[in-house]
């Protein structure tokens, strides 16, 4: 018999989004810079960088609390300004105003990681390509919508929609049953050791940690510098 049978499901490429296909770090910074400008009277004396570690240090703890479930996304949401504003000394009054002019900046920064489309083109061809997240669903399904992700990308698994964040094994079997759930080879490509490598692991996938920054890894794992690179990986 030749030629690809029923039973011979195509291997499964999925990849996180933030930080391995699109640039959320950079994209958070610059819009936190333009945030900090714009409300210069409000910041006053405090600097751009003081902002953003403030920022990034509450919205961590938060991100935390929600994957625990002990807050909601809406509570997520109004404290991840509010906080560190008041932690700052700052009027956080102003912090539902701020976190909406923020939210405008940041979509307008987005920009995808070099080689993002060369890759997925390339990984679409390869087997079924998929993006599995744990970001906000409407924000996470806009950067697909506006950088046409959907050329390759088959199957989109959101936490919100499956009710479970990385590294929980539940989202990764999600994941190969929304694909069809037949054995084959799975491969997940991410850029945080925790929860992508560690989570998709767990669940039987192979994980590829992208590690753009050269960190390297607490354990050993296939990596990547650049998406380019996934090519031969495939
Ligand atoms: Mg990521």
């Amino acid at each position: 018999m030749t030629g690809q049978g029923p039973n011979l499901a195509r291997p499964l490429f999925f990849f996180d989004l933030d930080d391995t296909l699109v640039d959320h770090h950079a994209a958070e910074e610059d819009a936190h810079r333009e945030t900090h400008a714009f409300h210069a009277s409000l910041f006053g004396s405090v600097a751009f960088e003081d902002w953003l570690a403030a920022y990034r240090r509450n919205n961590l703890r938060l991100w935390h609390e929600y994957g625990e479930g002990e807050i909601g996304r809406k509570t997520l949401s109004e404290r991840r300004f509010a906080l560190p504003l008041a932690d700052l000394g700052l009027d956080a009054a102003g912090g539902a105003a701020m976190g909406a002019f923020y939210r405008d900046a940041y979509v307008r920064n987005w920009r995808l990681i070099e080689g993002a489309e060369d890759v997925l083109e390339y990984a679409s061809r390869a087997g079924v390509v998929g993006i599995l997240s744990n970001g906000f669903r409407e924000m996470q399904q806009a950067k697909v919508a506006r950088f046409g992700l959907d050329r390759w990308v088959r199957h989109i698994v959101l936490s919100e929609d499956v009710g479970a964040m990385k590294p929980s094994r539940v989202i990764f079997d999600a994941a190969a049953k929304a694909a069809g759930g037949q054995e084959r080879r799975r491969v997940y490509v991410g850029d945080s050791f925790a929860t992508d490598v560690v989570g998709s692991k767990a669940a039987g996938w192979f994980p590829i940690l992208f590690d753009r920054h050269g960190r390297g890894a607490p354990e050993p794992v296939v990596f990547v510098t650049r998406l380019v690179d996934l090519k031969p990986l495939l």
